[in-house]
């Protein structure tokens, strides 16, 4: 039984300096082709897709809806409420519909008195929000759309619409020439009191503005050194605000944790509807077409929109487990083959990067940001640190 649904709405204004991911730019949001399309995958999906019964969709036991993007706050609010409406009643996900966690990932610019009442209204209850940075020239230079005063705006916005659980994103490890004042983001998002907060690196990724900027040397590439800095600063002054990180990359106070991402975390089974979407039942990936006229033209056509999938091996699954469980503060169960520790992950622990609690290994800080090395010791593929 799957639990957990993803929608990707690909449509943006333009592209951030920063970002590859499968965005249709429109000026114009086609909305009720929008809305169409998705309806019709999820038709597709219970009748055309063999690993599928018709019978596999719905139940009592949604958990969580995610809509992500792109910018899922560009649809306009009657687009979103059909959607869901329809969504919600074929995974039956009533009568209490806030025992579903339903997220909507938006823009500061695209949250008003009116778009949050009528977000409220059509069963969402949770809003991360993409705030990046409050330094107006930092903004400029990711192309953003919103200065920094609408991310405040934003939020009390969506609190007088009854949201209390909001997330910040936030960037970090900008190029140095930008001169960002990491700690002033840093209180400044803690001082606006959201429930959540997720922070990701700048990576330099390919057929990017900034990748471009990189290679004619208008930008510094990405340093290792500060994004250690930077990453490590950001748990001192997220724990004095009484933050926790309970993964990598996210912090949360007072238990609101990303009941969505969680499900990722813990290898659980979950649908994605829409361009570039990916599903997962536990053994087989499979990602939709990216572009969004192809999935548009295959879900008219009655196909289903499905580019590729992949059947995971034993190996690569456990391989999974094993970041995973390390990516989280469930951390690793030290069962077999990893108890007794491999030697040699024996300097981890003298060096306080990890530690064993519980009859489990969990990363500190320090091990988080060492990963990939830390994986490679406990496989036997390590590398010096
Ligand atoms: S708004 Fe988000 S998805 Fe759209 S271009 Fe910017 S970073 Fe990418």
């Amino acid at each position: 039984m799957v639990r957990h649904v993803y929608l990707h709405v690909p449509f943006c204004r333009r592209r951030c300096s920063y970002c590859d991911f499968s965005i249709a730019v429109r000026k114009r949001i086609p909305a009720r082709e929008y809305v169409d399309a998705v309806l019709q995958e999820l038709k597709l999906l219970g009748t055309t897709d063999p690993g599928r019964e018709p019978g596999d969709i719905g139940g009592e036991s949604l958990e969580s809806l995610y809509l992500g993007g792109g910018t899922p706050s560009l649809l306009p609010p009657d687009a979103l409420a059909t959607l869901l409406t329809s969504l919600l009643d074929v995974f039956r996900a009533t009568p209490s519909r806030d025992a579903v966690e339903v997220t909507i990932e938006a823009n500061p610019e695209d949250v008003t008195p009116a778009s949050a009442a009528a977000w409220r209204r059509a069963g969402i209850n949770r809003v991360s929000l993409g705030a990046q940075s409050f330094d107006d020239r930092v903004l400029k230079w990711m192309h953003r759309s919103h200065d920094a005063a609408r991310i405040g705006d934003a939020v009390r916005a969506l609190r007088a619409a009854g949201f209390d659980n909001i997330s910040l994103d936030l960037i970090f490890a900008l190029p140095a020439e930008l001169r960002r004042d990491w700690a002033r983001d840093l209180d400044l998002a803690c001082s606006l009191l959201p429930a959540h907060l997720s922070l990701y690196g700048l990576t330099v990724e390919e057929r990017t503005p900034l990748a471009r900027w990189i290679s004619r040397g208008a930008a510094a590439a990405p340093d290792d050194e500060r994004y250690a800095e930077e990453y490590l600063l950001a748990h001192l002054r997220l724990a004095a605000c009484g933050y926790r990180f309970y993964e990598v990359s996210n912090a949360e106070r007072d238990g609101h944790r990303s009941r969505h991402n969680s499900a990722y975390w813990s290898g659980r089974a979950y649908w994605g509807l829409g361009p570039a979407a990916h599903s997962y039942d536990g053994r087989v990936r499979r990602w939709n077409l990216a572009g969004w006229e192809a999935y548009r033209r295959a879900v008219v056509a009655g196909l289903p929109p499905v580019e590729a999938e992949e059947v995971l091996t034993e190996e690569q699954r456990e391989l999974e487990r094993l970041y995973l469980a390390l990516r989280t503060d469930a951390g690793l169960p030290l069962t077999a083959p990893y108890r007794p520790l491999p030697p040699s992950t024996a300097h981890w622990v003298e060096r306080g990067w990890v530690e064993v609690r519980e009859q489990r290994l969990l990363c500190r800080p320090e091990g988080w940001l060492r990963l990939d090395a830390l994986v490679g010791d406990l496989t036997g593929a390590g590398r010096a640190v």
